[in-house]
């Protein structure tokens, strides 16, 4: 085993070599370079995707703003949508309403929805423009803004409201996902047009180890599965409300080893995982996950005096890096 300071991987290289939420262990020689890189890791998406995420409705109601502003190309035709951030840690969607409802006219800035982990409340048309990044983007794009959360299992929450809220308002107008042009950052307004400097949502994304490309991608196969079969997780997959009421879902219901490990390295910046072949001997995969990571799991085994827990098919972590909550 090589040390694990010495972990050296080009964020290209870990990206190519690895799924989605792992990252790269191989060492690479530094022919290139010598810098280390904290590997990319999307483990929002694949906590969504691992515990059947489904956001919530869009709550449709009419707030306040009374001005009715068409876009530059008119009434009902955005031409995309701004992603913001509220700043406001612990101010849910129902707070924001009503706090922007009462004070949209002394703080001159209004935008179409707020989202939680929760609920979408859609306050003002989207057929008609807002009062959220300077007037160039008003004029063009439906805004919402994301409400900050506490716990990962909020956040992943909210990312998947929000992600459901932009590929709906895409399809409704007809509008092609295309990040940095029909799904832009509010800081990506402010580089493009200078009216604003105002950098969210990247700073919140990047607390919980997200960003714009990763929100990005799970947008797509949002906006592709809704637009294939009317569901965000396309045809294949049952709604997570279905859980018991058939008997695919009752066996694994019962199953005492599904659940979350949340996986913590004291000494490195990744968590170790371990292989097993068909006589049992054990072997250690060229990727590991990410430090401080929620991951579903399924199955578990002993090895040597330790639990290890299943993360993908083939992928053990030891209990001495994990901590396991079994589903309710
Ligand atoms: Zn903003």
């Amino acid at each position: 085993m090589f040390s694990k300071k010495k972990l050296i991987a080009s964020l290209a290289t870990s990206v190519a070599l690895t799924g989605i939420g792992f990252v790269a262990t191989s060492q690479v020689d530094s022919l290139i370079g010598t810098s280390e890189v904290k590997a990319s890791y999307a483990w929002v998406n694949s906590y969504i995707e691992a515990n059947n995420i489904t956001p919530v409705g869009i709550q449709y109601r009419q707030g306040t703003f009374n001005r009715w502003i068409p876009y530059e190309n008119g009434v009902g035709r955005p031409e995309g949508i701004v992603v913001h951030e509220t700043a406001t840690p612990g101010a849910t969607a129902e707070n924001e309403v009503a706090y922007f409802n009462n004070n949209w006219k002394k703080l001159y800035t209004y935008v179409h929805a707020f989202v939680d982990a929760n609920s979408i409340i859609n306050i003002h048309s989207s057929d008609y423009g807002v009062w959220g990044a300077g007037p160039t983007a008003n004029a063009k794009y439906v805004q919402v803004e994301l409400c900050e959360v506490g716990t990962t299992d909020q956040f992943a929450r909210s990312i998947s409201n929000d992600a459901y809220y932009i590929a709906s308002k895409l399809l409704q107008y007809g509008l092609p996902m295309e990040p940095g042009k029909t799904v832009v950052s509010h800081k990506q307004t402010g580089t493009m047009w200078h009216e604003t400097n105002h950098t969210d949502p990247d700073g919140y994304f990047s607390k919980w180890g997200y960003d714009m490309n990763q929100f990005n991608e799970l947008i797509g196969k949002y906006y592709n599965n809704l637009k294939a079969t009317g569901s965000v997780n396309g045809a294949a997959t049952k709604p997570s409300t279905d859980a018991g009421s058939d008997n695919n879902n009752k066996v694994e219901a019962s199953n005492p080893y599904k659940g979350i490990v949340d996986v913590t390295d004291p000494e490195g910046d990744y968590v170790q995982l371990l292989s097993f072949r068909a006589d049992g001997s054990a072997f250690v995969p060229t990727r590991g996950l990410a430090d401080k990571t929620p991951w579903a799991t399924d199955q578990q085994k002993q090895y040597k005096g330790h639990t290890y827990y299943r993360v993908s098919t083939n992928e053990w972590v030891s209990d001495y890096y994990a901590k396991f909550t079994a589903s309710k």
